[in-house]
């Protein structure tokens, strides 16, 4: 062989391993699925070589969607990560489930877990699985409901490798806030946090039932925390709820100023009404004013 033959061969044999190097090294990848129920995000993590998916949206009918676009990426979907207990980011998981059986339905704690069960132990309680009935709780005198105990997994660690290389590194040291036990993600490969709800984007904060006055105190505390620790990352943010293109920590700021609005509207109303309007002039561009904007209204205001 000819001397440059050999060199130019050499180089490309090099290339070509060092390709596949930074292939195996596990670069994550993030896909969102938007949800049209309430503006909620799924987001696909893949390095590659497997696939990892956060939050499964709030209708059975929407996760077939998402199953499809798990389905088109060909690789096995290892883990079904939900972020926290509230039934617009879990009630997915049993299509998806059945979907992926390969898949494990995992939580970042025990609370979640528990969230999540007696979530569903209420809405069983009050009819509203009768839309999604699949995921009714398991019980005697329903022996084929959803085995919660048995197919949520409790993470052991507070990191979630990718199987193929890649790390989700899980948060949960929040007080409750817009749920009872937030979890957050941050994934240093490609220096993106995933707020799951601490993050709404153009879309009116949920402020319902369960969100006390405190837990928007603390909302506000963890906003302003996460602030100040994010700061010189400068992270790309993905919230849970709304638009999830172009979102930097600046979010933390503009959510921080819509509690201090929220607050002052809900102290000075005099009617539901009243909060209701003075909220859409303040954020005439926000999405689910008459959803998740109508809830926080009706919790915190009493004609
Ligand atoms: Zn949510």
């Amino acid at each position: 062989m000819h001397k440059t033959t050999i060199t130019t061969f050499a180089i490309v044999i090099l290339l070509l391993s060092t390709f596949s190097q930074s292939q195996a090294a596990g670069k994550i990848e993030v896909d969102v699925y938007k949800g049209d129920v309430a503006t909620v995000n799924s987001y696909i993590f893949s390095n590659g070589v497997s696939l990892v998916v956060m939050d499964v949206q709030r209708a059975t009918s929407e996760a077939k969607k998402l199953g499809k676009v798990i389905k088109a990426k060909n690789l096995p979907l290892t883990h079904i990560l939900i972020s926290h207990g509230h039934p617009d980011h879990y009630i997915g998981m049993d299509w998806l489930m059945k979907e992926f059986p390969e898949a494990k339905i995992v939580v970042a704690t025990k609370d979640i877990k528990k969230d999540i069960i007696s979530f569903s132990t209420f809405m069983e309680g009050i009819g509203w699985l009768d839309a999604e009935p699949t995921l009714k709780p398991k019980s005697k005198t329903n022996p084929s409901g959803f085995d919660y105990e048995a197919n949520i997994n409790v993470l052991d660690d507070d990191t979630l490798e990718l199987t193929g290389g890649g790390t989700l590194k899980i948060e949960t040291a929040y007080a409750p806030a817009e749920s009872d036990h937030p979890t957050t993600v941050y994934v240093e490969d490609i220096n993106s946090l995933f707020t799951s709800d601490f993050g709404f984007h153009n879309v009116h904060l949920w402020f319902g039932s369960g969100v006390t006055d405190a837990h928007i105190a603390n909302w506000r505390k963890a906003l302003v925390d996460l602030q100040i620790k994010y700061a010189d990352l400068n992270p790309t943010v993905y919230p849970g709820h709304g638009d999830p293109n172009n979102v930097d920590v600046g979010l933390f700021a503009t959510m921080v100023q819509y509690i201090d609005n929220f607050n002052r509207v809900i102290a000075s109303a005099n009617s539901k009404a009243q909060a209701m309007s003075e909220m859409e002039k303040l954020y005439p561009d926000y999405k689910e004013a008459d959803f998740l904007l109508k809830n926080s209204v009706d919790f915190h205001v009493h004609d």
